[in-house]
């Protein structure tokens, strides 16, 4: 926290030098020209290598520096084959996944699912507790009556009779059979809002155990970064959210990972009111306190549980949880224009002399 709070006040300057491209939502910075993958690739040539494909649905990126492009391109290959992996065992749209599976039949038996799987499951009811549920897997119990392409919005009367099977809680996890089963009529889970983050960091370590000190894997909103850009922090910005070629913030990285949930993803306006795919369970309805939420910890599996939550329960409230938690800071971009920054992001205030030392921070427990 400190050493990111040294980067933003050493790195400020370098940042606003740096601004000089129209960045698209989160981008990623080259402090100088470098050579892109050529094809075919030339082995044992250094120098920055990129690809972006799209899998889970969304664009997935990886750019990373290769003492030798060969390696780097078949690295870059094994990173995006784990994300179709992962995406063939968690996707809510192809019927055939394991998730798909406990969607058809948990509500009448206890349905067996990988060890990996079922581990994401229970993960992510770690992220409703700390949360007071405002993550919760189970919104798609009302987030299925959505169809953001088609403009398709539930009616009350549809979002109360749904809104019932809404509750983490009542999905029980067998933990020596790895089964799901749902405890409540009309469930439904969707990993939308983690899995992203857990197959960028699946992806990570497929870098790391090949050696590569300076990367970054991106899958839609989520992001981490391993080393920094080659002496120099990497430069993320945050887009505005109506304009995607305005940056609000930006922010100097290194050997983090990063989460933006934002209202301007998948959405359709209609009579005023914008319905976009991040729902507060409570309600059933299009969370509407923040426009963004970027979430920054150690990993993106962190991120991405996190940054729904901030968006959910918005600036004040997620503040209050997130400045607690060791390692973790947010920024968000209010419906009035302002950017807010959690304690680890803020710079100083100027102290006047002689006044005593800031109170400490009450922390939680590390999250897993
Ligand atoms: P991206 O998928 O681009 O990374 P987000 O991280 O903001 O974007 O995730 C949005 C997804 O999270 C939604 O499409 C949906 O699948 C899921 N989601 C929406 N609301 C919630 C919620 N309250 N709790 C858990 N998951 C949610
Ligand atoms: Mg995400």
């Amino acid at each position: 926290m400190r050493q990111r709070r040294v980067w933003l006040i050493s790195v400020l300057l370098v940042a606003v030098l740096a601004a000089g491209g129209a960045w698209l939502g989160v981008r990623f910075r080259h402090p100088e020209p470098q050579p892109m993958a050529a094809s075919p690739v030339a082995p044992e040539i250094p120098g920055w290598m990129e690809r972006t494909e799209a899998i889970m649905g969304t664009r997935c990126y990886v750019q990373l520096w290769a003492d030798d492009q060969l390696k780097g391109d078949e690295a870059i290959d094994a990173v995006m084959e784990e994300l179709r992996r992962i995406d063939n065992l968690m996707s809510h749209y192809k019927p055939e996944s394991q998730l798909s599976q406990i969607n058809a039949r948990a509500n009448e038996e206890p349905v067996q699912v990988d060890k990996e799987l079922f581990d994401l499951i229970k993960l992510s009811t770690y992220y409703s507790q700390v949360t007071e549920g405002a993550f919760d897997i189970t919104y798609a119990s009302v987030g299925y009556l959505y169809d953001y392409r088609r403009h398709v919005h539930p009616t009350e009367a549809q979002i109360r009779a749904a809104l019932p099977a809404v509750n983490w809680r009542n999905m029980l996890l067998d933990e020596e059979h790895h089964t799901v089963r749902f405890e409540h009529p009309g469930m439904r889970i969707d990993l939308g809002g983690i899995g992203k983050g857990y197959a960028v960091d699946r992806g990570v370590e497929i870098l790391k155990a090949r050696g590569i000190a300076h990367a970054v894997v991106t899958a839609g909103g989520d992001s981490r970064i391993i080393g920094d850009h080659l002496g120099r922090p990497w430069l993320v910005a945050i887009r505005h959210p109506d304009d995607p070629k305005k940056v609000v913030t930006r922010i100097p990285l290194s050997d983090t990972a990063m989460s933006t949930s934002g209202d301007y993803e998948r959405y359709f306006d209609e009579g005023g009111v914008r319905y976009h795919h991040i729902i507060d369970p409570r309600t059933g309805h299009s969370a509407s306190k923040v426009r963004s939420a970027t979430v920054l910890a150690p990993t993106a599996t962190q991120t991405d549980g996190m940054s729904k939550t901030a968006f959910v329960l918005g600036a004040e409230k997620a503040l209050e949880i997130i400045n607690r938690m060791p390692g973790f800071d947010a920024v968000f971009v209010l419906p009035d224009g302002r950017v807010l920054y959690s304690n680890g992001l803020r710079p100083p205030a100027p102290r006047p002399a002689g006044a005593p030392p800031p109170k400490a921070t009450v922390a939680s427990p590390a999250p897993p």
